[in-house]
């Protein structure tokens, strides 16, 4: 078998965390949202968490403005921004309508979940972010992500939804994006204009001849654009994702490409793959304060894959927030890890050596058993150090 396709069939076997993106263009039409999609992508995304019991799947939704653009009788896409985001106010709701009506007959529950810049890029409300899609995965419900397009002003704005849909990878540690828009993939040159453009299958680095691939244009419904998708791949590489770009209309795609059928065009690193959040962790310039450990929590936390509870913090160091990353230092002041707390550091200082039931009693409420849950931990050594470059690609 080719080495793209023992690659492709051994990253959908170890897939268990998937953001499905889908474009404007492929969720509307003439008419507005095209329930039919909506149907035939949900059918799948209800086969494949049938299939395969333990994959997580978050979906990260477009087509608020452009259905709303329909459903007021707009004509075209709105050139202003006010116009953009009072569309989107109306388009959102039928969304989440139709999506909500095509997972009912299978009895999943979906949860809207709008985001702006701002809720990721500051650690206390990412992780806040985090911890309800976590909270939603666990229930067994499917988030369905979207921009919150009606109040985000320019300057905390994703842009688009590809880039929003590498955030979110990172934010719930994926392990592949699929991005399904309206074209097959990328191509060596754009489609639109040159009829001898070929389907690029795989690529293992974006590198200026890859981007040079890549138009910038968006179609007449969508924002993003190629370009906008071979960068987002790119953060997705970074981070230890990979990333297919697909023919959202093709019938079938999402089962199809798990049964290993190569469509679109597959970014896969050679790299193991790590998650986004522990990359984030491992390349911290410098933690916010210091927890001294027992011996029980460094056991727990070195060989037992565990959390840290506050019944194994000796000490604390330093005047921190919740979100913050510590360090977690043994009983002779050797780093163990590094995670992000939740709690601040006065609060930790008031409930360490203390059960995590007596949490609310001493500092009036819970937000959680653990200090440092597990998921924002990241061991030393567990991560090769990257590059800041490639951090930030
Ligand atoms: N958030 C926008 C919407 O739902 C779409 C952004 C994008 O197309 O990337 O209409």
């Amino acid at each position: 078998m080719p080495q793209e396709s023992l690659d492709r069939s051994d990253l959908f076997q170890r897939c268990r965390r998937l953001v499905i993106k889908v474009g404007s263009a492929v969720l509307t039409g003439p008419r507005g949202l095209n329930r039919v999609m909506i149907h035939r992508l949900s059918d799948q995304i209800a086969e494949l968490r049938e299939r395969e019991k333990d994959l997580k799947i978050v979906i990260v939704s477009s087509g608020a403005v452009a259905s709303g653009v329909r459903k007021i009788g707009l004509g075209e896409k709105p050139r202003t921004i006010p116009q953009k985001q009072a569309a989107a106010a109306v388009g959102q709701g039928v969304l989440m309508e139709a999506w909500e009506e095509a997972f009912d007959k299978y009895g999943i529950l979906v949860a809207q979940v709008l985001l702006t810049g701002e809720d990721l890029a500051q650690r206390h409300r990412y992780l806040n972010a985090r911890n309800t899609l976590e909270t939603l995965l666990d229930w067994g419900i499917l988030p369905i992500i979207n921009e919150n397009d009606t109040v985000v002003v320019e300057e905390i704005k994703f842009g688009d939804n590809d880039q929003l849909s590498a955030m979110i990878a990172g934010l719930i540690g994926a392990d592949l994006v699929v991005n399904l828009t309206d074209t097959e993939g990328l191509y060596d040159c754009d489609p639109r204009t040159d009829p001898a453009a070929r389907l690029i299958p795989l690529v293992r680095r974006v590198d200026a001849r890859v981007l040079g691939c890549a138009t910038p244009l968006a179609g007449s419904v969508g924002t993003g654009g190629m370009l906008s998708k071979v960068s987002a791949a790119r953060k997705c590489l970074a981070s230890g994702v990979a990333m297919i770009i697909g023919p959202g209309r093709e019938r079938d795609v999402l089962l199809r490409l798990f049964q290993g059928e190569p469509l679109g065009t597959l970014f896969m690193s050679q790299r193991r793959q790590y998650h986004g959040m522990k990359l984030w962790l491992a390349n911290l310039p410098k933690p916010a304060g210091d927890l001294e450990l027992d011996d029980g929590a460094v056991a727990a936390l070195r060989r037992r894959g565990k959390s840290l509870l506050p019944i194994g913090v000796r000490k604390v160091v330093g005047t921190f927030g919740v979100g913050a990353a510590v360090r977690c230092l043994d009983e002779k002041g050797d780093t163990v890890g590094v995670g992000l707390t939740n709690y601040k550091s006065s609060e930790i200082e008031l409930i360490r050596g203390h059960r995590s039931e007596e949490i609310e009693s001493i500092i009036g409420y819970k937000h959680s058993d653990e200090v440092i849950h597990r998921n924002n931990f990241v061991l030393m050594g567990e991560i090769p150090e990257i590059s800041e470059g490639e951090m930030h690609a």
